[in-house]
């Protein structure tokens, strides 16, 4: 099923012109240095075996919990709540929020709040790890209950999962010689979502970050972001996704090369034959080679009421989670 041309619905469609624009209007980025390959043996002697996948799928059992956590509900402040009590439960104590009012074209008004969790804050070399927090606004593709709340154990629990407990292992490991910014942003889905018929539909939390860079980052931009979402499948299949080929390929081949060595079936070689628009779309338009670690091919739960723990697994959150592990120290 991977072999074939995806369907190309409008909600696809919509984000492949978003990221044409994008990409159009990008002055590509450098090629990532490779003055680290020299220190890249150190990574194999990280603990990766301390991130623990039935911990990543408790993450995500509790933030169903919440839902529906889009904009604008109360489960959306818990999951904020919830974010930054478990990193507080990791001894990462430069926690920060940026938090703005977005007002949509219907003229209602959301408040947004983009997590930044920071370790090692005082080293000038900074990496970026992110995923978005919000899930969508309802479950569009559900034939049988489109209104419904959106569990989203995929899109969105997984990614908020991997990045909490890449957090947790963070800490207690040797610091990595970058500096890591771990982002929970706001509003990937919108207020109301393209798939559910938003024509406007952009990612929020993404785009107003990366225009307020100065804030945390006064002399240096970050070397490089990865950025998770859809990530717990438990028939995991990551193929490079093609807008992150163009940003950021170098920084794809070391993860995919990583990631083959930890569990080789999930990580495929063939690109996605379309880009996929998602908050590694703004940091790379502001000139931070990015990358996204997305498994699209979720049918038939993509947006739907399906979208629940049961089709996750521990053994794909940690192949996502040793993987990130095993790059952040190679270097
Ligand atoms: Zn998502």
């Amino acid at each position: 099923m991977k072999a074939t041309m995806p369907r190309m619905d409008s909600f696809r469609r919509a984000k492949l012109f978003a990221l044409a624009a994008t990409a159009l209007a990008l002055a590509l980025p450098a090629a990532a240095s490779r003055a680290e390959v020299g220190e890249q043996g150190k990574a194999e002697h990280v603990k990766i075996e301390l991130w623990d996948g039935k911990r990543a799928m408790t993450l995500i059992n509790e933030q169903l919990r919440f839902t529906p956590r889009s904009l604008d509900t109360p489960g959306h402040q818990q999951t904020i709540d919830f974010i930054t009590s478990e990193l507080a439960k990791t001894g990462i104590d430069d926690v920060s929020t940026q938090r703005w009012a977005y007002r949509s074209d219907d003229g209602k008004s959301y408040a947004m709040t983009n997590i930044i969790a920071r370790l090692d804050p005082s080293n000038p070399r900074r990496v970026i790890v992110a995923t978005h927090y919000d899930s969508i606004v309802r479950a569009y593709a559900d034939k049988s209950n489109p209104l419904g709340p959106m569990p989203g154990a995929n899109n969105s629990a997984s990614g908020v999962a991997v990045l909490l407990e890449t957090a947790r292992v963070l800490s207690l490991l040797p610091k990595p010689a970058v500096g890591i910014d771990m982002i929970f942003f706001d509003g990937e889905e919108g207020p109301r979502s393209l798939g559910a018929g938003d024509p406007n539909w952009k990612a929020l939390g993404s785009p107003y970050f990366a225009a307020h860079l100065g804030n945390l980052y006064a002399n240096r931009k970050p070397e490089k972001a990865v950025v998770f979402d859809m990530v717990c499948y438990q028939n995991l299949q990551l193929s490079p996704e093609l807008s992150s080929l163009v940003y950021a390929k170098p920084e794809v081949q070391k993860f995919w090369d990583i990631g083959a060595k930890i569990a080789r079936s999930a990580f495929l070689r063939t690109a996605t034959n379309y880009p996929i628009s998602d908050d590694h779309t703004a940091l790379a338009a502001a000139g931070i080679p990015s990358f996204l670690v997305i498994d699209f091919e979720y049918e038939p739960w993509f947006n739907t009421t399906q979208d629940t723990v049961d089709k996750c697994s521990a053994a794909s959150l940690e192949t996502v989670g040793r993987t990130l592990l095993r790059y952040l120290y190679a270097r």
